[in-house]
């Protein structure tokens, strides 16, 4: 089974090592340090990265993308919907009014801006829902709500996923994805609900611990809360 290492800042990377060795997402620029020296740690380089899939756009995912791919040549795997974001085509929406921070936040632009300033990289191959990546093992499942082409990579014989940040676990509680940075509750809520059916043991978050054993079983009780 491939090891998964999670690398954690304000935000989580995982540097999977198996058959090839591949990374999920790519922290923000200020953790470029600690991404770097983590995958030093475990005898990996930029260069022996066969891939890189991205689970959304949000800067704070993406933001070591174009460094890593300067050093590299690692295939860049991200869903339809949010690819032209991350090669910079289109600039990411203001927060969203469904939050109350959100409101708040529309209100300081220049603050917005400073924060989701990233340097675009490229995109290799574009994946939607159902499509699976042979050499990984892993399939795609679209999880749209938080952005539109937010995805999830299914690892079905392991019983288990990477789910960028539809579900997050900060201090080991189940929460929704931030609001001001989302667009839909009804898209979210429907995709907690692919993720529940999943019947999954553990779930790999883009922010706080891994979730599980029991993911799905866990994500299930959050479908329908207020928060
Ligand atoms: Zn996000």
């Amino acid at each position: 089974m491939d090891n998964v290492i999670r690398i954690s800042s304000m935000v989580n990377a995982y540097l999977v090592k198996g058959d090839h060795t591949y990374l999920v997402d790519t922290m923000v620029p200020m953790s470029r340090k600690k991404l770097y020296a983590a995958m030093h740690d475990n005898g990996v380089s930029a260069s022996d990265l066969s891939h890189i899939l991205l689970t959304h756009y949000h800067a704070d995912h993406i933001g070591n993308l174009c460094d890593i791919q300067a050093k590299g040549n690692p295939k860049v795997v991200a869903g339809a919907g949010d690819v032209p974001y991350i090669e910079g085509e289109i600039k990411p929406p203001a927060p969203s009014e469904l939050s109350r921070a959100g409101k708040v936040l529309r209100k300081m632009p220049g603050l917005v801006e400073k924060y989701q300033k990233c340097k675009p990289g490229r995109v290799d191959e574009t994946v939607e829902d159902g499509m699976k990546l042979e050499e990984l093992g892993l399939e795609i499942v679209a999880l749209p709500g938080h952005t539109p082409g937010g995805t999830s990579y299914v690892d079905r014989a392991n019983n288990r996923a990477f789910i960028g940040d539809l579900v997050s676990n900060y201090f080991g509680r189940l929460g929704l994805p931030v609001l001001s940075s989302s667009y839909s509750l009804e898209e979210i809520e429907a995709s907690l609900r692919k993720l529940a059916g999943l019947d999954l043991d553990y779930m790999y978050p883009g922010h706080g611990r891994i979730i599980g054993p029991g993911a799905s079983k866990l994500v299930d009780r959050l479908i329908g809360k207020k928060f």
